[in-house]
């Protein structure tokens, strides 16, 4: 049975009208700690009286005026935890988040004013011993009724757990695998603030919720000063969430962010505390600030929400982490409960009535609570109905697709599908090829350029090969120690060369059908001559045609035959060779159309003939080289014809 007037009776009254009901003010209860041994070794007095079982009166020492506090409870020194528990509204909230609501709970007030004891009882006695279960705080009694209540409820609950702390405005995971590392605080319109890449576990037994809280509050820090020898030196925030669904039933969400569904969060703000009552000094004195600091940005908040004109001013929700994090229980969706935690000393009467004054203003903040539930619910449905749409709209679009193709082609739909999947699939087969296809030419047109400089170097050389013959040759033919005349002092070329000199020096002249110095005899036109070259057995005397020239080198001394005819046919032979390198050498101005002989490498292809050349060169050379041993060998010929030996000096 519900107390009358108690903060469980008011909020119940407040929400009956539904889950998106009116706005519902933040409960607030009083919770006064008994006179600590060390204060009544000390003599001092108490402040603060009961009256009934919501007012507050507080007599300042020295007889100054009364003055009184109302709240939705007022639980005095006499309460035990099971008392505070009950009468706090805690329960009613746990029934909130069972049905979707988002819910906190926070304690308040001066450092080792009892925030810490309220929540979850009295510093540990030592490593692992637990809270007697008559000192357990609301945390552990709440964790009993709700696992309890979830087993009655007859309905699939998940429930999971996350712990952090804020600590110097770093939030810190308590329940991390590894080292507690800072975690970003995010804002998404959907779930407005919330601290990312948070661990949430999920537990399904009390013992093993107990454990996580057993966990957190033993990497949670803690310092002792003179206010309090266990003092928090962070705000810690331990949430339940309450899920409806089997872990299999949920909708996937992104993992970086909490799970939807009702939530119950404790809040164990760190004390305000003066600097110089508490004595803390560095490490100490910096924690102190941060705290302070984030105590006077979440006194901020709450003034402004109370103002009324607050729908137009703006609520400074980012200036700290714990009012980013508070940011849904003060001003949001969410429902409130804040125990308020005083001493009766005298001697910290100037912060028990300043956190009294807070206390008062905080219960006039209201919220508008909503559960999150209703977006769930309406999920699957959302989605059912968007994918009917698509798909109508999908038909609808193939069949305009179809019509039109059928009308174009006079293909079958059938075809037509085809078609269209198979399109995409052959346009990337034919950028592949073309792929391949390019670097095949790029190839291609490498090897020739190599080749062509190649035969351009081999060209050269016979090109210089036979000048060096042809002077040999004329200087053998004039005799020792007579130089030969240059060419062009000599009679003009007959006009049976038809083709332009291709070869020649600035002042000489060569034909370029057999390469000789046109002054020296006349060049039969090639019609005439090539026969010759090709069948020398064809020509049966001597005639003038038949003639070689006059440096043909002397024939040997065992050779059956004339030399004279001997070295036409030789010279003869090395002329068709000069002129087929002529002939390879010649440029197209444009790169020639890739002719693919069947099965032959890229590499080879443009190449494929310099081995030849090179071949055809290395003969030329022999055929010289031979030509002039045999000179040398030789005496010369009684027409005139001089050793070799006389004529070629060695270069
Ligand atoms: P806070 O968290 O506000 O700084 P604590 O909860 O740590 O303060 O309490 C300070 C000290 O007072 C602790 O030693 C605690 O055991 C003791 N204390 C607080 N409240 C009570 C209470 N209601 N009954 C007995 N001891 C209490
Ligand atoms: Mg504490």
């Amino acid at each position: 049975m519900e107390e009358r007037g108690s903060p469980d009776g008011d909020l119940a009254r407040s929400l009956e009208q539904g889950p998106e009901g009116p706005e519902t003010p933040i409960q607030v209860v009083l919770r006064v700690r008994p006179m600590s041994a060390a204060e009544l070794r000390r003599g001092q007095q108490s402040v603060l009286h009961c009256s009934g079982t919501r007012t507050l009166q507080v007599s300042p020492p020295g007889g100054g005026p009364e003055v009184a506090f109302r709240f939705g409870a007022v639980l005095d020194a006499a309460r035990t935890q099971e008392d505070v528990f009950r009468a706090c509204g805690v329960r009613r909230l746990g029934e909130l988040a069972l049905r979707g609501f988002s819910c906190t709970v926070f304690t308040f007030g001066q450092t080792g004013s009892g925030k810490t004891y309220t929540l979850t009882g009295p510093p540990p006695q030592g490593e692992g011993v637990p809270v007697p279960p008559s000192l357990a705080g609301i945390m552990q009694r709440t964790f009993a009724w709700l696992l309890d209540r979830v087993q009655h409820l007859g309905a699939p609950v998940t429930l999971r757990a996350s712990y952090l702390e804020i600590y110097n405005e770093q939030v810190r995971d308590l329940l991390s695998l590894g080292s507690p590392r800072p975690l970003p605080v995010r804002w998404n319109k959907t779930q407005g603030f919330y601290v990312e890449q948070l661990r949430v576990v999920e537990f399904r037994s009390l013992e093993a919720l107990m454990e996580l809280l057993q966990t957190g509050l033993s990497r949670r820090r803690s310092s002792a000063h003179t206010l309090n020898q266990a003092s928090s030196r962070s705000h810690a925030l331990l949430t339940l969430y309450i899920s409806h669904q089997t872990a299999q039933q949920m909708p996937p969400v992104d993992p970086g962010t909490p799970p939807v569904g009702g939530k119950l969060c404790f809040v164990d703000l760190a004390g305000s505390e003066k600097v110089a009552a508490t004595g803390s000094r560095g490490e100490l004195m910096l924690e102190a600030n941060s705290i302070n600091r984030s105590l006077l940005a979440l006194g901020h908040c709450i003034s402004l929400l109370l103002d009324p004109q607050r729908k137009q001013s703006h609520i400074p929700f980012r200036d700290s982490k714990l009012t980013k994090l508070l940011a849904d229980s003060l001003g949001g969706r969410g429902v409130t409960l804040m125990v308020a935690c005083v001493s009766p000393s005298a001697q910290c009467l100037p912060e028990t009535l300043s956190t009294l004054r807070y206390a008062s203003r905080a219960q006039r903040v209201t919220t508008r609570p909503q559960a999150p539930k209703s977006a769930v619910a309406k999920q699957p449905q959302r989605l059912e109905t968007e994918m009917l749409q698509l798909q109508e709209e999908n038909r609808r679009l193939q069949f305009q697709l179809d019509q039109m193709d059928c009308k174009a082609s006079g293909l079958s739909g059938a075809r037509v599908a085809w078609a269209q999947r198979n399109l995409y699939g052959m346009l990337q087969e034919f950028m592949l090829e073309n792929e391949r296809l390019r670097k095949e030419k790029s190839q291609l047109q490498n090897s020739q350029d190599l080749a062509r400089n190649e035969q351009r170097i081999l060209a050269q050389q016979v090109h210089a090969l036979e000048r060096r013959l042809l002077s040999a040759s004329y200087r053998h033919q004039q005799g020792p120690g007579l130089t030969p005349p240059c060419p062009c002092l000599m009679a003009p070329a007959p006009p049976c060369h038809a083709l332009p000199p291709v070869y020649s020096c600035p002042c000489c002249h060569i034909c370029p059908l057999c390469r000789v110095p046109l002054a020296h005899w006349a060049c039969l036109p090639r019609e005439r001559h090539l026969p010759q070259v090709l069948d020398p057995e064809a020509s049966g005397g001597r005639p003038s045609s038949a003639r070689p020239p006059p440096w043909a080198p002397p024939c040997s001394p065992g050779s059956a035959k004339c030399p004279r005819e001997r070295s036409h046919s030789d010279w003869t032979q090395t002329r068709v060779l000069a002129e087929m390198l002529m002939e390879e050498e010649v440029v197209p101005s444009a790169p020639p159309m890739p002719v693919r002989p069947p099965k032959t490498s890229p590499g080879l292809r443009g190449g494929a003939r310099v081995p030849n050349l090179a071949q055809r060169l290395e003969a030329l050379r022999d055929q010289i080289g031979s030509s002039l041993r045999r000179g040398r060998s030789q005496p010369p010929c009684s027409e005139g014809a001089r050793s070799p030996g006389q004529v070629l000096s060695p270069r």
